[in-house]
């Protein structure tokens, strides 16, 4: 290298350039939405998109490669938050950068390599760097001596700065199980001044940092005591940009780098501190440029404010960068400014960031306004709880979750102020608490679940017919775009895990074919179905899936025969099926089109199924669409259709097609060449799935709902072609079948409808005025026979088809007409369960007879209860059958309350 990088992105640059003279196959960074892992939150280390390949399930055509992964580590396993803004070397979002080795090299050049570029390209003085290499504590794992031998040969690497590390910091672990291996760290000393380090606890102090970690996978966990020697060993690498170019800039801090001090500087703009004002209150300045810098990348990825899992992240990171605002005397958005400097800053290494500039811009700021308004209320409801509390004392979860659910303060902020007045948040409590509320900040195991002994037996199984030429390095052929019936014989039978000759009728099984037309799940696309046939025999497919790499496996049942491995077979996928599937997938691209269109370029899609009988489309919205807009988006879609554009597909280097404009998905895996799919001017997206020839075949395209799935993220759900077809043709039938019932034609159906609704009305009307004239004409006859209990005048009755207004004013009219000791109950039988009333006159209530006393007397006996003021009371019930008895006991009751 003729000259030491100086800048930030000149230094990532010289790493990647360094590696790939050293032969390695440069890979873009994987997204911070870790793809086809639900189980990882957010990608935290280089390794997270080359899992699969360390577990054999995944093969690349490298095995050497370079890269700088965007990470966050504010979750689940990893997670550096409380660090950051207190230390100048952790970040909430960082680059990492990485190099690897699949089964080539192993710890002679990884070791090697990483001293050559820190010594020679870099030019980091020799004596300032320390190695750690891996000694077991408790004896079982062997000490890693073939590193220290490694380190030893480096040129002007000293054996007294080589220390001896246990299982924390230098046996790394993917899991539970899995790829595992010791690892070698790296470690910078900042002040050389203070002399030899003789004690290995120094290298923990801030004395130095920990730059590049070293791991060299070798083993394969299959238990707490089992360690297995993996048959291809891996290099694994981690170096925190930042903290090297801090080093290689000569500055204090990550802060203070070309990456970070113009946050830090504009920051101070706003705040109007002096050099010295800043420094003496740096806290605020790390988290805001932090923050900041974190919430662009993860809009870039798509990650937007919300109340679950990423998205609630993205909400916290926000917010508390906004809070932090507040200690340098910053009270309105501001946040997004910072982040779009940062967008400036890493644009040419992420061009996602420059496509989205406006909507991280605007997403901040969105969301700081939103905060903004409930903040200070907050905080001082806040206040008032920790008033309450003795330094030492933990404020109750459900408090903390309270506080998130009326004020969106997140636990984070809570936690943040109380932790400035020596209190703490029982945090476990507080996500109790939230299960309620379905809000999950956290993440389980940094790895998934690691595929285990079916992964073991199709990779044997590969490498066997591979070695009998039945398969070739590229394992099954996969080509679901061409002919959708091939022929070939069967390679092998699998039933219950194990290859067998032969197969007879109703087994469950797994064929393997040299090659198969039918579509695998991606891409929310689901799997074709369809037959595998033979002479006499036939097997129903119900799935296809990819077990381990080049392995791709149908499942089905035999229908009738015996069909044997070896058989000639014909693989024929369901015609009628597929073709529902491609209307439905043409028809989501154009919809998404259409709600780009519509609702505006943050409407981006969040997650999709294809499926033959439906569509369905998640996409990042704040709220509802209106009628207007739903009617909008689905007239755009036929409109699309019908002017017949012809699907354009090409397969292209990802770079260049994002560069197009063509849109990537959230969360999806893709290799270095790509398949677009291009319509018109107004739909361009990576795509591997199976789509219509022409936009036309998609036929009708009809919008069945829209509703939302979690907060920021809205749902469409939509049919075509036949089904399309079908939904019209039973609304046809329907407004016919109403239409004739109305004697009427289907197009005077609303105002038929109408105008009966009216007739109904004034039905309704009349009726109940009817009811009330008889129940008053009824009322006059009770009154003549009314019952004598110690000598109180007493009306039970049981009124039917009667309403509580009704009720009400008999009750009136009794109290009326019967001015002295009178009581009346009355029930009815409304939607099923019995309603009561009562009233007593005044000189009763005197007596200390009750309305309300008396209602609870007879409610209890109908399964309810009720109550009132003295003179009148109501109440409900739920056994309408014991009404009569109820009613019959009140005699008895006044009796008893009388003679007391
Ligand atoms: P530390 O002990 O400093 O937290 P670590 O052991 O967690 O580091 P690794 O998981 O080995 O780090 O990651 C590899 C490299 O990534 C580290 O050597 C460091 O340079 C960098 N790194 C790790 N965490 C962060 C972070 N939060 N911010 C910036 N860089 C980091
Ligand atoms: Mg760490």
């Amino acid at each position: 290298m003729a000259n030491k990088p100086k800048t930030g992105n000149e230094i990532r640059q010289s790493y990647i350039d360094f590696f790939i003279g050293k032969k390695h196959h440069f890979v873009r960074s994987s997204s911070l939405v870790p793809g086809g892992d639900a189980t990882l939150l957010f990608t935290n280390a280089g390794m997270v998109q080359f899992k699969d390949v360390f577990l054999g399930t995944d093969q690349r055509k490298y095995k050497r490669a370079t890269n700088s992964q965007k990470c966050m580590r504010v979750a689940g396993k990893h997670n550096d938050l409380e660090d950051v803004g207190q230390d100048d070397t952790h970040h909430t979002f960082f680059e990492m950068m990485g190099n690897w080795s699949f089964g080539d090299y192993y710890k002679k050049e990884a070791i090697s390599y990483a001293w050559e570029l820190l010594t020679e390209i870099w030019e980091l003085p020799k004596d300032r760097l320390y190695a750690t290499v891996f000694k077991d504590e408790l004896g079982q794992i062997p000490t890693d001596e073939e590193a220290v031998e490694y380190w030893a040969e480096q040129p002007g690497f000293s054996m007294d700065r080589l220390f001896y590390l246990g299982r924390k910091e230098n046996f790394w672990e993917m899991g539970d199980t899995g790829p595992c291996g010791p690892c070698s760290e790296i470690h910078y000393d900042l002040r050389p001044e203070e002399g030899p380090v003789t004690d290995k606890a120094v290298l923990d102090t801030d004395r130095f940092t920990e730059i590049w970690n070293l791991v060299f996978i070798q083993y394969n966990r299959k238990g707490p005591d089992k360690l297995d020697p993996l048959p291809r060993k891996h290099v694994d690498t981690g170096l925190g940009l930042d903290r090297v170019v801090a080093i290689l800039q000569n500055v204090s801090s990550n802060y203070r780098t070309d990456l970070l001090l113009p946050l830090v500087e504009a920051v101070q703009e706003l705040t109007g501190d002096s050099d010295q004002e800043r420094d003496q209150n740096f806290t605020p300045y790390r988290v805001i440029a932090d923050h900041a810098r974190a919430a662009a990348f993860l809009i870039a990825d798509g990650v937007v404010p919300g109340n679950m899992g990423r998205n609630y992240i993205c909400r916290m990171i926000i917010r508390r960068g906004y809070r932090f605002g507040g200690h340098v005397g910053l009270h309105s958005p501001f946040l997004g400014r910072i982040a779009e400097l940062a967008v400036d800053l890493y644009q040419d290494a992420y061009p996602e960031l420059k496509q989205n500039r406006k909507i991280i811009l605007n997403t901040i700021t969105r969301e700081e306004e939103q905060f903004q308004q409930t903040l200070e209320n907050a905080t001082l409801h806040l206040e008032d709880l920790l008033n309450e509390l003795k330094v030492g004392e933990t404020l109750p979860g459900e408090v903390a979750a309270n506080l998130y659910t009326t004020f969106g303060m997140p636990l984070e902020i809570t936690r943040d102020i109380a932790k400035e007045r020596g209190l703490a948040v029982d945090q476990e409590g507080f996500r109790k608490a939230m299960e309620l509320h379905r809000v999950n900040s956290g993440a389980g195991h940094a790895m998934g679940d690691i595929g285990g002994e079916e992964v073991e037996f199709y990779r044997e199984l590969l490498n066997n017919l591979q070695k009998d030429n039945k398969l070739d390095s590229g394992g099954v052929l996969y080509n679901p775009y061409e002919e959708l019936t091939v022929q070939g014989p069967i390679l092998a039978l699998i039933k219950n895990g194990k290859a067998v000759e032969t197969a007879k009728e109703k087994d469950q099984v797994q064929i393997i074919l040299a090659k198969t037309p039918f579509y695998m799940e991606s891409g929310g696309q689901v799997s074709d179905t369809g037959t595998i046939e033979g002479d006499n025999w036939s097997i129903v497919v119900q799935d296809i899936y990819q077990p381990a790499a080049g392995m791709i496996v149908h499942k089905g049942i035999v229908q009738h025969g015996n069909p044997k491995s070896g058989d000639q077979a014909t693989a024929k996928v369901d015609l009628k099926r597929r073709q529902d599937i491609i209307r439905n997938h043409t028809a989501t691209h154009l919809l998404h089109a259409a709600l780009d269109k519509i609702v505006g370029e943050h409407a981006r899609q969040a997650g999709s199924l294809v499926a033959p009988d439906h569509l369905r489309f998640d996409f990042t919205h704040n709220q509802a669409l209106t009628d207007e807009q739903i009617l909008a988006v689905e007239e755009e879609v036929n409109r699309r259709i019908l002017e017949d554009h012809p699907l354009d597909i090409k397969q292209k280097p990802l770079q260049e097609a994002i560069d197009e404009g063509a849109r990537a998905l959230f969360g999806e895996k893709y290799s270095d060449v790509v398949r677009t799919i291009k319509m018109g001017d107004f739909s361009y997206e990576l795509c591997g799935g199976t789509h219509c020839s022409r936009s036309s075949e998609v036929g009708l395209f009809l919008i069945t709902s829209e509703g939302s799935t979690a907060a920021g993220i809205r749902r469409i759900e939509a049919v075509t072609g036949s089904a399309a077809y079908q939904l019209v043709q039973n609304r046809f039938k329907e407004m016919k079948t109403a239409a004739k019932l109305l004697s009427t034609g289907p197009d005077q159906l609303a105002s038929q409808v109408s105008s009966l609704l009216d007739l109904q009305k004034k039905a309704e009307k009349s009726r109940d005025k009817l009811l009330r004239k008889l129940a008053v004409i009824e009322l006059k006859t009770a009154l003549e026979n009314l019952e004598q209990v110690d000598g109180i005048n007493l009306l039970t009755s049981i009124l039917e088809e009667s309403d509580l207004d009704t009720m009400r004013m008999i009750a009136d009219r009794f109290r009326q007409e019967v001015s002295k000791q009178g009581i009346v109950v009355l029930g009815t039988v409304i939607d099923g369960s019995p309603r009561l009333i009562a009233a007593v006159t005044e000189d009763l209530i005197k007596e200390g007879i009750k309305a309300g006393d008396l209602i609870k007397h007879v409610a209890q006996q109908v399964g309810g209860g009720g109550g009132g003021r003295p003179n009148l009371a109501e109440a409900g019930g739920k056994d309408s059958e014991k009404l009569p008895a109820a009613l019959d006991s009140v005699a008895g009751w006044i009796k008893e309350k009388k003679n007391s």
